[in-house]
């Protein structure tokens, strides 16, 4: 059986509340390690409600993983994941106070609404009149759903079985009622519908993003037509071939598999964070190494301050001598304790970070559909650096790590599509 340890965190008193308490998550981990057939060795618990600095377990984690190699896999629950924290959109229903179920009454009004717009050449506002011609009403009172409450439920990832809350995505417990094919086809359709507001908000999404590949001149966008955006070089810096107008949402579709290619699974996830740990012996051993010296250094320091002491009692030297010698070391001393604090730290945040980038690679692709143009740039440049636009293809480089997960990931997903410069 394989050997796992628990980790389980609250961090802040509103997820108590919510019922992710430390109790219940530990509940949820146990039946987890028992459904996989791991064997907890240790359980870890962090309250960063109770305590200020929090995250102390965390650390006793990592030293006790440090000590038992064998011990290869880390359950943790995310604190916020699972349960939609507040009323459920339409289609779902509230069974209880934690399960959302589909709602047969709502949920062919919602499927038909996707459908329709999926299509691509329907304006909100057709839709609407579609859905009501064809017999679905929203409520009695009120039979055409409102355009802007209908944009929203088009947009929203709790079709697909995820919810976003404060700011970032979760997977849900609830069931998708919207298949993930359905609603990239939904969100592509919103490009499509130029509608003066959605444009506004999104305009030049990539301008300022992307170089010429070919003279390095920044590239910039223009509106054609009234509704098309199109990028091209500027030309700023004199003699360049590359006269093709590319439309943005081409620019968009390229950029979207190249955060697709960083997605990692969750159970991928938990995978990785154990690779990570284990990747990083050789690190971990640099650390403990120096540590180690520095330890010996300070010692050897404490017992020559000790010492002159002693050669201070028995007279053997000056009160001045003692004092300065006294205070030269005790510096130095000073000095190899903060060396020490750096080099523990140092250690503690690899793994961190390394579980912060793994977070930022499981939730990307979702982020990046569902975000407005500028957000888009900033997960962009998270991700990503040295964006160019060649004839119509954009090139780019993954940021450290995100390449190693570009790299990794290409051989165990396949998604149609190969670069032709492999
Ligand atoms: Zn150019």
């Amino acid at each position: 059986m394989n050997k796992a340890v628990i980790y389980a965190r609250v961090s802040s008193r509103e997820q108590e509340r919510e019922g992710y308490s430390i109790p219940a998550q530990l509940k949820l981990l146990q039946d987890y390690a028992e459904k996989k057939n791991l064997k907890i060795i240790k359980e870890f618990t962090d309250n960063e409600t109770a305590k200020k600095e929090g995250r102390t377990n965390f650390t006793e984690m990592v030293k006790f993983l440090k000590k038992n190699k064998d011990v290869k896999t880390i359950i943790v629950e995310k604190t916020e994941q699972g349960e939609y924290p507040s009323k459920p959109t339409l289609g779902y229903k509230r069974e209880s106070s934690k399960i959302i179920k589909i709602d047969t009454e709502t949920s062919p009004f919602v499927l038909r609404a996707f459908n329709l717009y999926a299509e691509g050449h329907y304006s909100l506002q057709k839709v609407i009149d579609g859905l009501y011609k064809e017999g679905f009403v929203y409520k009695a009172e009120k039979p055409k759903i409102g355009k802007s409450h209908l944009e929203s439920i088009l947009k929203n990832i709790f079709y697909i079985g995820n919810f976003m809350f404060k700011g970032r995505i979760f997977k849900g417990t609830h069931e998708a009622l919207i298949d993930r094919e359905l609603f990239d086809r939904v969100q592509e359709a919103f490009k499509k519908d130029n509608k003066p507001l959605y444009r506004k908000e999104h305009e030049f999404a990539f301008a300022g993003l992307l170089t010429c590949g070919e003279c390095g001149s920044s590239i910039t966008a223009e509106i054609k037509k009234g509704k098309y955006i199109y990028y091209h070089c500027t030309h700023g810096k004199g003699e360049c071939s590359q006269d093709k107008y590319i439309r943005e949402e081409e620019l968009d579709k390229q950029f979207k598999e190249a955060i697709k290619k960083i997605h990692v699974t969750e159970e991928h996830k938990q995978w990785i964070i154990t690779a990570l740990k284990s990747s990083n012996e050789d690190e971990q051993a640099y650390h403990l190494e120096r540590v180690e010296s520095l330890h010996s250094q300070s010692q050897r320091l404490r017992e020559r301050i000790n010492k002159i002491y002693i050669d201070k009692l028995d007279n053997l030297i000056t009160e001045e001598f003692w004092l300065e010698k006294h205070n030269q070391w005790t510096l130095e001393l000073d000095k190899l304790q903060t060396l020490v604090t750096a080099h523990d730290k140092a250690n503690k945040s690899y793994i961190e970070n390394g579980i912060q980038i793994l977070n930022i690679a499981s939730e990307a692709y979702e982020l990046y559909i569902s975000q407005s143009g500028n957000e888009k740039i900033k997960l962009l440049k998270i991700i990503l650096s040295n964006f160019l636009l060649t004839g119509e293809n954009i090139s780019y480089e993954y940021k450290k790590p995100f390449d190693i997960l570009a790299e990794g990931l290409a051989c165990t997903t396949t998604l149609g599509r190969k670069d032709s410069n492999l």
